[in-house]
This record gives C-alpha cells, sequence and structure tokens, in this order.
C-alpha cells in the first residue's frame, strides 16, 4: 500500500486516456499530470485509492527528448489543453498508440501499428470556442475552466484559437464591464450572461457570435452589435436562452438580434450553412482530410445507397453525394437536420434525404419500410453506438461500414459487435483533430465476411 504525501522515485511508463502519465510504484497504477512516458521522477502521491493512485512530479531525474517548454502560459491551470509539455511527435505517437491498444484490447485485434493524420499546425486551428464567464472585484472576465473545475481561468490569447475569436471575448467582456452586465453564478442560479460561444468559418472567415444567458435579452444590444462589426468576419449575433441549472452550454431556445442567425463555411468543396446548435468539426483542414479517407474507403458505386447515421449538417452525407446513387442522412438535434436540407439545396443535390430521430430507431424504422444499404457511414458521440443501431446494421447487412469514432474506447466495444455479426476490420487510421488535447478521432474500415 502506497502512503500518502510520501516520495517515490519511479519511471513513466504509459499515458491516461485523458493524457497523464501513469507509474506502476509497488504494484500500484500512479496517475501524474504533466508527465511524459520514459522519465524517471521522484513523485508525491497525493491520493491513494484501492486500485490506483495519483501524484504530482517533485523533481524530473532523467528528462525525455520529448518535453518542451510550454509555449502557452496558462497551460498547467486551463483545463482546455493536456499537451503543452511534451512535443507534437510524442502526442502523435500516444494517440495513435492509444488507438492501438484500444482496437486490440477491446476490440480483439491484433495490429502492430496503427497509422495517424498528423495536424500541419497545433495553433489557430479550432473554430469554436465556448468561454465560461465569472466576476471579481466587480470586474468580469472570461477564459476557460481549470481542469476538473468550475473556476474561470482568464486568458488574453488561446493559442489553439484563432486571433479573430479571442478578439470578440475581449469586445464582449468590455461590452459587460461598461455596461455593468450581470454574470452568472450556478451556485445561486442568480446573474444573465453565462458563456460566451464563439464560431468562426475557417474558410468563409465569417463568425458567429452566441451569447448564453439566464434570460430572455441583453441591455444594449446595438452597442454590442457596433463593437463586433469593428471586427472583420462578424456575421451574426444570436442569444441562447438558458435558465435551467445545469452544466449543459447552450439552452434551447435561440433569438438572433443581428444578421442571418447562422454563418457559412466551405468544406470538402461544398458550401454548408451552420446554425450554433448544429455540430461542426472544430478543425477544418484536418476534418477535410478526415472525410476524405473515410469516402474513399467506402468504395461508393452510382448504384449505391449509403445511409449516413448522426450526419449532423451532413457534411460527409453531400459530400459522398455526388458519388452514390441516394444517400440518406440520420440526426438527431432538428436544427441540425434543417441545415442537412438547406445544404442539400444550396449545393443543387437532389439523391439526398434526410431524417430526423435517433440513428438506430430512424435506421430500424428504414430497413422495416424495405430501404437498403449498401454502405453505412456511422460518425457517433463518444459514447458510440446503441444497441439499435448495431441491430439495425446488422439487418441492414451492408457490403461496408465506415465507422468515424471521437473515442477508440466505445469504437472497440463496437468493432467487436459488429465482428460478432459477421464483420472484418479491414482497415484502421488515426486522425489528430484535436492537436495539445488528449482527444483522437479514428476511422475504420469494416467489410462484410
Ligand atoms: N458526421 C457529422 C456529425 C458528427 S457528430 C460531422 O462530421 O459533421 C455526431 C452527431 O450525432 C451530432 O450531430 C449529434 O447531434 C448527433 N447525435 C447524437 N446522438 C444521436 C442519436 N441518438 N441519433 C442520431 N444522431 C445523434
Amino acid at each position: 500500500m502506497l502512503t500518502k504525501n510520501q516520495v517515490y522515485e519511479a519511471t513513466i511508463t504509459d499515458y491516461t486516456t485523458e493524457g497523464q502519465g501513469i507509474a506502476h510504484i509497488e504494484g500500484c497504477a500512479v496517475f501524474i499530470p504533466n508527465a511524459v512516458a520514459g522519465e524517471r521522477c521522484r513523485i508525491r502521491v497525493e491520493l491513494v485509492r484501492k486500485t490506483w493512485a495519483a501524484g504530482k512530479i517533485v523533481e524530473i531525474l532523467e528528462k525525455s527528448p520529448h518535453r518542451v517548454n510550454r509555449e502557452c502560459p496558462v497551460a498547467k491551470l486551463c483545463g482546455g489543453c493536456d499537451f503543452w509539455h511534451m512535443d507534437y511527435e510524442e502526442e502523435t505517437r500516444l494517440k495513435a498508440e492509444r488507438v492501438r491498444a484500444c482496437l486490440n484490447r477491446i476490440g480483439g485485434e491484433q495490429l502492430e501499428s496503427v497509422p495517424i493524420l498528423a495536424a500541419p499546425t497545433c495553433r489557430g486551428y479550432r473554430n469554436k470556442a465556448q468561454y465560461p464567464v465569472a466576476a471579481k472585484k466587480n470586474r468580469a472576465y472570461a477564459g476557460f475552466f481549470r481542469a476538473g473545475t468550475h473556476d474561470v481561468v482568464e486568458n488574453d490569447r488561446c493559442l489553439i484559437l484563432p486571433e479573430e475569436t479571442d478578439r470578440v471575448k475581449s469586445v464582449v467582456m468590455d461590452y459587460v464591464n461598461q455596461n455593468h452586465v450581470s454574470v452568472y453564478d450556478e451556485t445561486s442560479h442568480t446573474g444573465l450572461l453565462r458563456h460566451i460561444y464563439v464560431r468562426r468559418g475557417a474558410v468563409s472567415g465569417q463568425i458567429l457570435v452566441c451569447l448564453v444567458i439566464n434570460g430572455r435579452s441583453i441591455p444594449k444590444a446595438h452597442a454590442l452589435v457596433a463593437q463586433l462589426k469593428k471586427i472583420p468576419g462578424f456575421t451574426t449575433l444570436v442569444l441562447s436562452i438558458h435558465t435551467k441549472k445545469g452544466n449543459a452550454v447552450l439552452g434551447d431556445a435561440f433569438v438572433t438580434l443581428h444578421g442571418p442567425g447562422y454563418i457559412e463555411d466551405t468544406l470538402c468543396g461544398l458550401n454548408f450553412r451552420l446554425s450554433p446548435r448544429s455540430f461542426y468539426q472544430v478543425n477544418h483542414h484536418q476534418a477535410q482530410r478526415l472525410y476524405e479517407a473515410a469516402i474513399s474507403q467506402a468504395q461508393i458505386t452510382k448504384a449505391d445507397t449509403v445511409l449516413d447515421l448522426y450526419c449532423g449538417v451532413g457534411t460527409i452525407t453531400l459530400a459522398m453525394a455526388a458519388a452514390a446513387g441516394k444517400v440518406i442522412g440520420v440526426e438527431v438535434i432538428p436544427q441540425a437536420v434543417e441545415d442537412a436540407r438547406d445544404n442539400a439545396r444550396r449545393n443543387g443535390i437532389e439523391n439526398a434525404e434526410f431524417f430526423c430521430g435517433d440513428a438506430g430507431q430512424a435506421a430500424l424504422e428504414l430497413e422495416r419500410k424495405g430501404i437498403r444499404a449498401d454502405v453505412v457511414i456511422v460518425d457517433p458521440p463518444r459514447k458510440g453506438l446503441n444497441a439499435d443501431t448495431i441491430e439495425a446494421l446488422s439487418r441492414f447487412a451492408p457490403r461496408r461500414i465506415v465507422y468515424v469514432s471521437c473515442d477508440p474506447a466505445t469504437l472497440a466495444r463496437d468493432v467487436a459487435a459488429l465482428k460478432a455479426r459477421g464483420y472484418v476490420l479491414q482497415n484502421a487510421m488515426a486522425a489528430d483533430l484535436f492537436p495539445r488535447c488528449s482527444h483522437v478521432e479514428t476511422v475504420v474500415l469494416l467489410s462484410r465476411k
């Protein structure tokens, strides 16, 4: 049993899914933030549980050649990024290794390695930011939550965001402070402004500003719009009405105060409308490469009906439409489905159809109606596929399933379930859409035996 507050010497051997280092001390796995694999450290154990412990580095005895000085001044405090203390080579190595380990351990594969599509830049890539706001001594400020807390860490310039996005935050906070707009306090459930949500089209440069408020309106909106108009690309200002308690960032109702209420962007050669509630990958360049890889693995022909489950605003669905006979998208968020239908129209695509509903239930219903699916693309949220979706896939029995995943563990679980229903894993590739952060995307191809 490890002793709390005692210092041990150990080597970091691996990483957790959140990117913390792991050392094994006296047979116990100890999780250590800001560690790099291969480093020999003196570690103070700060928390001891039955099967694991947590500690902090007191001294690095042998430094990894992959350790670097953090370029971001708040990296250690801010819960946004995980990897500013290591070089990008080590980051992509550990991400590819995590995907490989999941597919082998949970998915029953025996892969020797998994390739990873590394990003060309770690800076300025994120097209979306959600800044929580807080106030201290009569001054309101915005930033990001400290890891594992709701304390807001102020940050003038976030290195993974474009400059315009941070400028929006500054303009909004100046307006808040000048007009004494109150800031939301989650303990007392009082105060108006909860989050500043900004989305910027990487190609179009169009900017959507969405203020999430615990109320119905904001004071002096025209003055705010006048200031926002000074930022190149500012297109629309929307309020998200969010008067309920809880951690959800966005509320259910949206009120447009200026502009069309959405922005447009270009992806895979197509024009997309993006409402605030709709999902859109945050790394444009890498998303495009991921989708290209997914579509090429699908090997679609003009004779095929292709089903795209969890389709969002129809990005992958519409990018496949030209190659397919017919494409069908299914998505649960009504605004995203409206966007998807509009996106088909604005690109003159006539062989696409979209349904709003749960992917599994909608797919089962389509199958009962006699619709066939030659190829199915799935791109679910982190929890992966539900039992209905697996059942629908097994009834459709498509020639190929292309699975785009943001969580290698649930992907591997679903791969195992699909293998039990007659599929084989043909190909797996990781893609880094979140440089400096611990998330990793994967695309795999499964084909019917
Ligand atoms: N393929 C799209 C969206 C992927 S994100 C793209 O790359 O842009 C996952 C999407 O699944 C989100 O749009 C989310 O709203 C949707 N979603 C979540 N749960 C769902 C469910 N049960 N059924 C259908 N769609 C769902």
